[in-house]
């Protein structure tokens, strides 16, 4: 046991966002011992194995295509 685990376990995981993957879904890393936690499908959070690193990933893909075309269309619409 490292002296950061051990401040873990006593006072709690200081997680910061690592990675905002969607509005709703995003990556967190504890500042002291590197856990990292995700957020599921139900909007809890959870440890992040490496299947929801690729659920995350392609929730990714996902969103930011969808961000792009919402931004060609606002790009659109100023023009007209
Ligand atoms: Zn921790």
């Amino acid at each position: 046991m490292t002296p950061t685990k051990i401040y873990c376990d006593l006072f709690g995981h200081n997680y910061e966002i690592t990675k905002k993957v969607t509005n709703h879904v995003k990556e967190y890393t504890c500042t002291c011992c590197k856990k990292q936690l995700t957020t599921d499908s139900n909007g809890q959070l959870t440890a992040l194995t490496p299947k929801h690193q690729d659920i995350n990933l392609a929730l990714e893909r996902i969103y930011n295509h969808k961000l792009m075309r919402l931004k060609r269309k606002t790009v659109h619409s100023s023009i007209y």
